[in-house]
């Protein structure tokens, strides 16, 4: 093999400019990425070693070593992990991690330094921070030849075959010379070491080993005596096994910026001890942010998984229902075997009922963070809430037990008209801050004494559903309005059908029980005497509506419409926006409603009598201004603008 000199993929190049040239204050996350990634070689020799007795390695046998040459101004870190073969190191080193590459194709600028190095876990090339070159010297297990892959960032990088007794990987670093504001020397000093290594890779399993010297004051020697001794830098007791009174926030929070590669910290973290019918350790993470593909097919949900220590698997899917998918974290069980598969994994029962306990616990501490931190609760709930919508629709309805209590929407609930006064034996309605979300329970706790319904309307924004015609009327009523804005609630709440044993009710459905029985009576008479003359407009307009009818839920509106069975007219727009409905168009069974009220009412009746075709053409303009009303567009613009120009003149 020949040393020619070979370019990085050219995402890779940019990310490594970018690392060369870093500004990040950061830059001693490099070791961290250095001493995980040997950690993670070592993983994977130690798990075939547990299979596979031709390894003849133990548990003892593995370490990472971290050598200083001051002089040489090197850090070498070298591990007796699995190693990598020629074809490895091509594509491991000359290529950015997959996940991260996505992210850069989409932002054509990079940004901010911070948010890519600390988002994406830029691993190996963060070594470019802080060295002017970087020989990585790699032999693999099961090949007896080893090779040298070597950069300065700049200029590509090589890779050439070369001696290496032993199995396993060497990164040698030659660290930049030392600037006015960067003194790269100190990643030379033994305490720096001592303390990063402490600060950033203490959860380690297997030993990082370091030769210290130690200063030695004794009472009779005239100089003190120096030692050097080949230490443990790390205590290797993994955080989760750790007792949660030796731990603390700050803990927590940066063994997961670490391993699951986020830069915000958790809104919160579970760790639970379990035993019983299911003995494991649990240590779960609710993230701040989501993950920028979290919303995408190529988000892969999971838990890593450890038996006893040795991570079997890195995504476990079966440990989190999708609606939870955003959790992050690992589960740590003696009880499940080392050598499992993942399809008998599937099938275990012991699997099953960890999962099970997840849920729960995850479910617990969101209630409780909903009871008793609304705000940060809301703000979890902007981030990942969407995602509950989808569990419950995917699922019809099987999800809707474990997030219902959990859903949050925002309402025509105004905090300043709540009854001051708490009847005796309830609790206090909860304190619900201006622009602030309700939950369902709340809703229902404030039902009216003869509301039937759970009533919501869909829209864009707060500001067009309070437009909606019949919002007039059902707040009038004192009933409160949930305001759907995503076009994934109403089919969630479809899913759901009721909470509570209230069915829910889109405010543009026909029947909205908001009368009293005399304006059922009152109704029905003019009804009966209009009734020619809605068939003649119904007529009138095609087919297009079923009926025209007298309404029941206008105030100061003439005309709207409504909707009858499955699809509404929200759902209608949704569906139809989808490309895939381009061919199969979606329409919600309408009627046309009128205002009896209002004086068109009137000026319709006259003109039944007097001048039909008159009549024809108010009708087809009052049916537009209803479709525009409901945000939907009108079939004939033109005929439209004709109409009311004819109006004018
Ligand atoms: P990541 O660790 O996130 O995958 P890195 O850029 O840190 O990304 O590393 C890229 C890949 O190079 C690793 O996934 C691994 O396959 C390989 N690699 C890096 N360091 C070592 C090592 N010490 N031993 C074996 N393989 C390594």
């Amino acid at each position: 093999m020949s040393a020619e000199t070979k370019q990085f993929k050219a995402e890779s190049k940019r990310l490594l400019d970018m690392m060369i040239n870093s500004i990040y204050t950061h830059k001693e996350i490099f070791l961290r990425e250095v001493i995980s990634n040997a950690s993670d070689a070592i993983d994977k020799l130690y798990f075939k070693s547990l299979t596979d007795t031709s390894v003849g390695m133990n548990k003892d046998d593995f370490a990472i070593n971290i050598v200083v040459d001051k002089d040489a101004r090197t850090l070498t870190v070298s591990d007796n992990g699995i190693g990598m073969t020629a074809e490895e190191l091509e594509n491991n080193l000359g290529t950015i991690a997959s996940s991260g590459s996505l992210a850069f194709k989409k932002d054509n600028e990079l940004g901010d330094d911070v948010d890519i190095i600390g988002q994406f876990g830029v691993g190996f090339y963060s070594t470019f921070m802080v060295a002017k070159e970087v020989t990585v010297l790699t032999r693999a297990y099961g090949s007896d030849k080893a090779y040298k892959w070597q950069s300065n960032g700049v200029d590509g990088y090589t890779v050439e075959e070369c001696e290496k007794d032993s199995v396993g990987t060497e990164v040698i670093l030659s660290l930049k010379e030392d600037t006015e504001d960067e003194k790269y020397s100190k990643y030379l000093e033994q305490y720096q070491i001592q303390s990063l290594v402490k600060k950033y890779s203490d959860y380690i399993r297997f030993p990082i080993k370091m030769d210290v010297e130690h200063t030695n004051y004794s009472e009779n020697a005239e100089e003190p005596e120096k030692t050097v001794t080949n230490d443990i830098l790390n205590s290797m007791t993994p955080i989760w096994k750790k007792n949660k009174n030796e731990l603390t926030d700050d803990d927590y929070n940066s063994f997961y910026t670490d391993k699951f590669m986020d830069y915000y910290p958790p809104v919160t973290h579970i760790h639970s001890k379990t035993e019983g019918t299911a003995t494991y350790d649990a240590l779960l993470y609710i993230p701040s942010r989501a993950p920028f593909d979290y919303y995408s097919k190529d988000y892969e949900k999971g838990l890593q998984l450890y038996s006893s220590g040795v991570m079997i698997m890195d995504k476990c899917a079966d440990l989190l229902p999708d609606y939870f998918s955003f959790v992050k974290g690992l589960v740590d069980s003696a009880d499940l075997s080392l050598n499992i598969s993942r399809e008998m994994l599937q099938h275990d029962r012991q699997l099953k009922i960890i999962a099970k306990n997840i849920e729960k616990s995850i479910k617990n501490e969101l209630t409780k963070m909903l009871k008793n931190d609304r705000e940060k609760y809301e703000k979890f709930f902007d981030v990942f809430g969407l995602q509950f919508k989808f569990g419950i629709y995917q699922t019809y309805g099987s999800a809707a037990d474990a997030v219902k209590d959990l859903l949050m929407f925002a309402s025509s609930f105004k905090p300043e008209e709540a009854p001051a006064e708490v009847k005796e034996g309830e609790d206090k309605p909860a304190e619900k801050k201006a622009g602030g979300k309700v939950t369902l329970a709340e809703y229902v706790s404030r039902m009216k004494e003869d509301q039937k319904f759970i009533y919501y309307a869909c829209g864009e924004s707060a500001a067009k559903i309070e437009l909606l015609p019949a919002f007039e009327k059902v707040t009038e009523k004192g009933y409160e309005v949930l305001y759907f804005t995503q076009d994934i609630d109403e089919f969630a709440i479809k899913a759901l059908m009721t909470y509570n044993e209230k069915p829910f009710k889109n405010i543009t459905d026909s029947d909205l029980g908001l009368e009293t029985e005399e304006e059922k009576e009152e109704n029905k008479k003019t009804a009966e005497e209009s009734k020619d003359m809605f068939e003649f407009m119904c007529g009138a307009l095609d087919g297009k509506v079923k009926e025209v009818r007298l309404s029941t839920r206008l105030k100061s509106h003439p005309v709207c419409l409504s909707s009858e069975g499955q699809v509404s007219i929200e759902m209608e727009k949704v569906l139809n926006s989808m490309p895939q409905n381009d061919k199969n168009r979606v329409t919600a069974q309408k009627s046309l409603e009128l205002n009896a009220g209002h004086p068109v009412f009137e000026k319709l009746k006259e003109l039944y009598k007097d001048d039909k075709d008159k009549l024809t053409e108010y009708t087809k303009l009052l049916y537009s201004q209803a479709l525009l009303i409901e945000g939907l567009t009108i079939e004939n613009p033109v005929e439209f603008a004709d109409l009311i120009c004819k109006l004018m003149v």
